[in-house]
């Protein structure tokens, strides 16, 4: 018989509901995953992703494969005025970053989802039921209950589980079940997103830049995005006076392109009106039911990091769900896992928001004495103010990657709690439980950066936060009594 009650389920199965479900399988987790779709939405949305959500596919092993469909963003974001002086610019690099990895990669979404669902598929605790549209969600102080149906199969489905994650996109049903309303910064505009397939072998093509332009204009702001040799994006304001329809004709779209590139040359993909939002959902939880993804925050793209703070969502929650679902964590820590993330996607979805602003205003960026230099900006890494943490100097910092041969230091730590000491024999004094944390005595440039920190020791979570660290033994005892008090047994 069809097994129907499960840890978590999982309702939508985009990126970030697929990559959760292949965090919480290789877990341990029973898995169910419920999308009213039977395939993977078909045409790009995201088409850039970070140095920390690379970091995050390799807490799964996914980063060889995703690399292999992705390009490396090498010269980066330009934002130029009506005569294409740069105003402001975000560096592009092929040298790997403090994280371990390059900080800028272009990708194809339904390509990516598609490796995403492949793998998740694989995993034995995982199960997928597609076409299935939810609409009730119930839950007792035991479980929750998730009535679905498929229209095709004309079949209601219930499954349950001990927790449900709604990652069910931008009008999710879950967001509605846990309600409170949203924060607004403000931004409601409408674009035009063009997605074009190219043909390399046009001079006009060739001529094109191979990084992201962003056309400030007080008229009409666009923004020119090389994904790769075969793909390119043009995102363009809608203004009140077009006529949408008209703008939305193959014609009127050629006359607009025909300033870069001619139809011999490309192929629109598709042409769809979207308008950007910025908002994040006030409340990401009601006991068992929690928010991820575009369920619990919308950014506009300016920066291409919609995507990336649902997957910073999944590598923040899918520890603590094992906690909790191993009675080490409660339902407070539920608590901490927005306390968390919500100030991080905040910021950069009111940078997103200010850089909106500036490419309709490019005036607000005075072309004054200052040098060019100073208009180069990059993504914030805000650090975690409330969380999970033990109080001290490091807490709540993202812990560095480290090269080592051909060896990536993340992947000796693994997707789990370490505390790294630099000694070993401050580990034999130390009474704690492997099953919640593995010791490990530094080595390498693990250790390089222990004694360069002047500390003994270190907690690293496993979405490698730094938990806690340690100047001296008794302090590195505060610090495990501390940790084993959080992470009970
Ligand atoms: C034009 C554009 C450009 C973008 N560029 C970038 C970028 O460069 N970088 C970046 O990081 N982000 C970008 N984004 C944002 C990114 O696309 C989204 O953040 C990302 O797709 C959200 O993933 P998700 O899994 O949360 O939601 P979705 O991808 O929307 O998936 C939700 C899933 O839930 C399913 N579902 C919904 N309701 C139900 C229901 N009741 N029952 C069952 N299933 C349901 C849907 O079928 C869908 O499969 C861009 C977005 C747009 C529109």
């Amino acid at each position: 018989m069809m097994k129907k009650n499960f840890d978590c389920i999982v309702i939508g199965y985009g990126p970030i509901g697929a990559l959760l479900s292949i965090f919480l399988s290789k877990l341990g987790l029973s898995v169910a995953v419920i999308d009213k779709n039977l395939d993977v939405y078909p045409l790009p949305r995201a088409i850039h992703f970070d140095e920390e959500v690379m970091r995050i596919f390799q807490m799964v092993n996914l980063s060889k494969q995703i690399s292999n469909i992705s390009r490396i963003g090498t010269k980066g974001m330009h934002f130029v005025d009506e005569e294409d002086n740069i105003l402001m610019e975000r560096k592009g690099s092929n040298s790997i970053g403090e994280f371990g990895w390059q900080k800028s990669w272009y990708f194809h979404q339904p390509q990516l989802e598609r490796l995403l669902r492949s793998n998740a598929e694989k995993e034995k605790n995982f199960v997928s039921f597609l076409g299935y549209e939810t609409h009730k969600i119930n839950q007792d102080s035991d479980l929750v209950t998730v009535t679905s149906y498929s229209k095709s199969l004309k079949k209601e489905l219930v499954l349950k589980s001990k927790y449900l994650v709604g990652c069910d996109g931008a009008n999710s049903n879950t967001s509605d079940f846990i309600g409170q309303g949203v924060k607004d910064y403000g931004l409601k505009e409408k674009f035009l997103v063009l997605d074009l397939i190219v043909d390399n072998r046009y001079q006009n093509i060739k001529n094109l830049p191979d990084y992201t332009v962003q056309h400030c204009d007080k008229v009409r702001p666009v923004t020119r995005c090389y994904i790769n040799k075969k793909r390119r994006r043009w995102e363009v304001k809608i203004l009140p006076s077009d006529n949408e329809d008209e703008f939305l004709k193959s014609r009127t779209i050629w006359e607009f392109l025909s300033k870069w590139i001619d139809k011999k040359s490309a192929k629109i993909e598709r042409s769809q009106l979207y308008t950007f939002r910025s908002i994040l959902k006030k409340k990401w939880f009601k006991n068992r039911v929690i928010l991820a993804g575009d369920s619990a925050h919308l950014s506009p793209p300016f920066l291409g990091q919609g995507m990336c703070a649902g997957i910073r969502d999944v590598a923040a929650l899918a520890w603590r769900l094992k906690g909790y679902a191993s009675n080490k964590l409660s339902a407070d820590d539920l608590v901490n896992y927005q306390a968390e993330r919500f100030p991080h996607v905040s910021a950069f979805i009111k940078l997103a928001t200010e850089v909106g602003k500036i490419m309709s205003n490019p005036g607000l960026l005075k072309k004054s004495e200052k040098s060019q230099s100073m208009r180069l900006f990059d993504f914030p890494k805000p650090r975690l103010k409330t969380g999970f943490f033990y109080t001290c100097s490091l807490s709540g910092t993202l812990f560095p990657q480290f090269i080592d041969g051909s060896k990536k230091s993340d992947d000796s730590l693994g997707y789990k709690f370490i505390l790294l000491v630099l000694e070993n024999n401050m580990c034999s004094e130390l009474n704690m439980d492997p099953k919640k944390i593995t010791k490990k005595v530094a080595k390498g440039s693990l250790r390089n950066w222990i004694i360069k920190s002047k500390i003994e020791a270190v907690i690293i979570r496993p979405d490698k936060y730094i938990f806690g660290s340690a100047s001296s033994k008794k302090e590195v005892k505060s610090l495990v009594n501390y940790f084993s008090h959080m992470y009970r047994a």
